[in-house]
């Protein structure tokens, strides 16, 4: 009794913990559990199981839309009654507007109930009920999705051309984010070679060390494209845009040049780089680009109306970027709290509140669950998908 009072009590003590990441019955090492498959429920009485429900899956597909509503509530009460500790949940539903939409409702509220257990929820939508959806379900229903949840991601029905350049260009990888996503898209199947563009002052010996292409360069200036292509020197089959900066005051406050860098860096530059490179023909055809956005850019924040404008101003060009070039596959990110020297520097009321209040896993996210949703989006079919990596934060859809 005293330890279940306790333990929330010193959760909420200590600023944004690190998340345990394995579901209860899985050790280090150990990547899946098979699922718990939910596709009969209409008339089996609910029942407590003996064993807790890690691995969930609801496959909403093949349910007549009649019966759909007793199917998530039966499904759903068992799920929220047996889940156990880092459970993964992932309901799959079709594109129906009405019925799609009544499992998001679910979905986004679940992730919200069952955070504090360290548990995700989120769907996965696919054309038909049998379109393809091994892909969703490798990435939400294992370890690399722990800080995603309450998010809804769609499965392109049919392979997406993938690009025959092995080269992938991260920009910001010197370090945090950018680093991280950078050692991910080695670690691949579809990148060997990979080039790291940061500021001139930043500090290159990590990715000099992983075995990384440097090129030091401010991102902003009017040449960055042309010096990038000129080092690289063949078309690219990989873009991570994660240069970023913030410069954060409310808007009262505000001055033109906090304003100008923060959209210049977080997304002229990007515009600029995207639309040179497709006019020279620098991306390889099947291309994938990824743009790391924001949370604030998806709901807004005090204190931060050019940060968001320039992050959902990045969501937007990627939609308008896919439109206008169907070979390439553009989506974008959008973290919430990640541990990085970007949120270090904020002072702890912020971090508590963003973490333990806001953020219903109660926890940072780190690096590498950024990193894990840019290599799903870049080697699965996905294209003008908006990923939040956020651990269900409250704030926007
Ligand atoms: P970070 O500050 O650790 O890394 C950002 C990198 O971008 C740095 O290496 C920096 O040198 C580089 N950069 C900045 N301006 C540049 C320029 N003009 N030219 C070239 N490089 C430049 O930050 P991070 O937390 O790793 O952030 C990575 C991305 O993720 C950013 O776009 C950021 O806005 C976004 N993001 C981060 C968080 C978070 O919680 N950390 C949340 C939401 C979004």
């Amino acid at each position: 009794m005293q330890r279940r009072i306790l333990t929330p009590l010193l959760e909420l003590l200590i600023p944004g913990n690190k998340l345990n990441r394995l579901p209860s019955s899985l050790n280090p090492g150990q990547a899946h559990l098979p699922p718990h498959i939910f596709d009969a429920l209409m008339t089996s009485p609910l029942t407590h199981s003996a064993e807790p429900i890690n691995v969930a899956l609801v496959d909403t597909r093949n349910i007549q839309s009649q019966d759909l509503s007793l199917f998530l509530y039966r499904s759903a009460s068992q799920i929220a009654q047996n889940v156990g500790r880092n459970g993964r949940v992932l309901f799959l539903s079709t594109e129906d507007p009405l019925e799609s939409s009544i499992v998001e409702g679910l979905v986004r509220s679940l992730s919200k109930e069952l955070g504090a257990k360290g548990c995700t929820v989120n769907l996965g939508l696919t054309a038909t009920p049998s379109s393809p959806s091994s892909q969703l379900q490798d990435f939400f229903l294992s370890n690399k999705s722990a800080y995603v949840n309450g998010q809804v991601v769609k499965q392109q029905p049919t392979t997406l051309v993938k690009p025959e350049s092995d080269i992938c260009v991260v920009t910001g990888g010197a370090r945090g984010i950018g680093l991280e996503i950078a050692r991910k898209m080695k670690e691949g199947p579809m990148y060997s070679k990979i080039y790291v563009v940061d500021h001139p002052s930043s500090d290159f010996s990590a990715a000099s060390g992983l075995g990384f292409e440097t090129i030091a360069l401010d991102i902003t200036t009017p040449d960055a494209s042309s010096k990038i292509m000129t080092a690289i020197d063949a078309p690219i089959g990989g873009l991570i845009h994660s240069a970023g900066i913030t410069a954060d005051k409310t808007m009262k406050r505000m001055s033109l040049k906090s304003w100008r860098d923060c959209l210049d860096v977080n997304l002229h530059s990007i515009v600029k780089v995207d639309g040179t490179f497709q006019n020279e023909g620098f991306f390889d055809k099947g291309c994938k680009i990824v743009g790391i956005a924001s949370t604030s850019g998806v709901a807004g924040n005090v204190g931060q109306c050019n940060y968001a404008a320039s992050k959902s101003g990045l969501i937007g060009w990627s939609e308008k970027f896919n439109g206008l070039n169907e070979n390439i596959s553009y989506n974008t990110v959008a973290p919430g709290f990640i541990q990085t020297k970007m949120t270090d520097k904020l002072p702890p009321i912020v971090t508590f509140m963003a973490t333990k209040i806001m953020t219903p896993l109660k926890a940072k996210g780190q690096c590498e669950d950024v990193a894990e949703v840019c290599s799903m989006l870049v080697e699965g079919d996905f294209r003008g998908e908006r990923v939040r990596v956020c651990g269900g934060m409250l704030i926007g859809k």
